[in-house]
């Protein structure tokens, strides 16, 4: 961190086919903007990609900012939402940047939420056959998940993120003060992804959630940075060792096969991040009832995940015999069969046999049944 003045910078780094590269997370980091593209990406252009509403809220001012320290950089937006997580949109995109004639020595700039950074991520894959892409997440999703990875893509009729591509970043920047303008309903929507990095693998991070919830949920920042700090130390860890997700890098879809069945079956009505937590506390209960989880782990899970309005739906939201009809076309099944991670305990996953198992439908069916029908259960 040689020409960034905060010394409360901390940088973790990730390994990579294409190369290491570093994620550095610290408050006001998005003010030294001109500084680290310089030292990490260094180009001829910059196209810094945004939403409109990030885009209002951060990008005139970054490029702005650039501009003055004499970069050369234009900032692209689109109409904020997962609705443009699309090929039209990217088609747009890169059509733009094509009329405009950025050329080869060009770095895309992803300054956003996830929709952002892997739309955009997507455009600098495939751009003139690829062009570097430096990840800025602004939204909590972003911090803790998205940015961290490499992952990239667009979603189609046929499902989310069913097409897209590896396209690492060459350095994310993640400043949590700019969470500071995130609603407390996207705020949660990340915080999900943080319970799950610790119920995975550090209880003594998800005691910590647990016990700083209310500080997260109001946006206190110093909260915030830890938070997102641990996550993307546990993030990189995952993917470092498993960047193309054949083993290890599976433990992060905890809470994600029902989640995303859930997600389908209530037509995404509701938060990715509201749905996974629903499906880590259901997953626990399978795991329990297959004495594969210590007892008593999913209650714990609720009751961490409460204190962030989580972890509960309702049938009304999705239907049972629907969320089972998805699981049944999950993506991620082998053989037609759903797969699922389950955990030993809080912090430790179930390896024993690989990383995700099959199980009986019939016990399934018998966790999903417990989902309550009425008013009692948030979503
Ligand atoms: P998003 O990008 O749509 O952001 C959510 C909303 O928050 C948007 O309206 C955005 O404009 C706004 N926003 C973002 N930062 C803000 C800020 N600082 N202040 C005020 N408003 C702000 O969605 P998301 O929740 O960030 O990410 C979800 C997306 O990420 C999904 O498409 C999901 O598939 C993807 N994702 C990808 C990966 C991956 O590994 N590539 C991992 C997790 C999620």
């Amino acid at each position: 961190m040689s020409r960034v003045p905060d010394s409360s910078v901390s940088s973790v780094l990730v390994g990579s086919r294409g190369g290491a590269y570093p994620v550095l997370v610290g408050s006001g980091l998005l003010a030294h903007l001109p500084e680290l593209l310089r030292e990490y990406a260094p180009a001829h252009r910059y196209a810094i990609v945004s939403d409109d509403r990030v885009g209002s809220l951060y990008g005139e001012d970054a490029v702005e900012r650039c501009a003055e320290k004499g970069l050369r950089v234009e900032l692209l937006t689109f109409p904020c939402g997962e609705p443009s997580k699309t090929r039209e949109q990217w088609t747009v995109l890169t059509d733009r940047m094509l009329a405009g004639g950025f050329g080869r020595d060009t770095v895309i700039v992803a300054l956003g939420g996830g929709v952002t950074g892997d739309l955009a991520g997507f455009v600098a894959a495939t751009y003139l056959r690829g062009v570097p892409v430096v990840q800025v997440p602004t939204s909590l999703v972003a911090m803790v998940d998205a940015s961290v990875g490499g992952k990239t893509g667009v979603d189609v009729r046929a499902g989310k993120n069913l097409v897209g591509a590896f396209h690492p970043p060459r350095v994310v920047v993640a400043d949590p003060s700019t969470t500071a303008t995130l609603p407390p309903e996207e705020r949660a929507q990340g915080l999900a992804e943080a319970v799950k990095h610790g119920a995975i693998l550090d209880g003594t991070y998800f005691e910590a959630l647990g016990e700083e919830a209310s500080g997260l949920m109001g946006g206190d920042v110093a909260a915030t940075r830890r938070a997102v700090l641990r996550s993307v130390q546990i993030k990189a860890r995952v993917v470092s060792e498993d960047e193309r997700e054949s083993g290890f890098r599976q433990v992060l879809n905890f809470g994600h096969t029902i989640g995303h069945a859930i997600e389908a079956a209530a037509s995404y009505s509701i938060g990715h991040g509201t749905a996974i937590s629903a499906g880590m506390v259901l997953e626990t209960r399978l795991g329990e009832s297959l004495g594969v989880t210590e007892p008593g782990t999913a209650d714990r899970l609720e009751g961490t995940l409460a204190r962030f309005g989580l972890g509960r739906i309702s049938a009304d939201v999705a239907r049972i015999d629907s969320v089972l009809d998805f699981l049944g076309a999950d993506k991620k099944a082998r053989r037609g069969r759903p797969r699922y991670v389950l955990l030993k305990r809080v912090g430790e996953v179930e390896g024993a046999r690989g990383w995700s198992r099959e199980v009986p439908d019939a016990s399934v069916s018998g966790v999903l049944e417990e989902i309550p029908g009425d008013a009692t259960a948030t979503g």
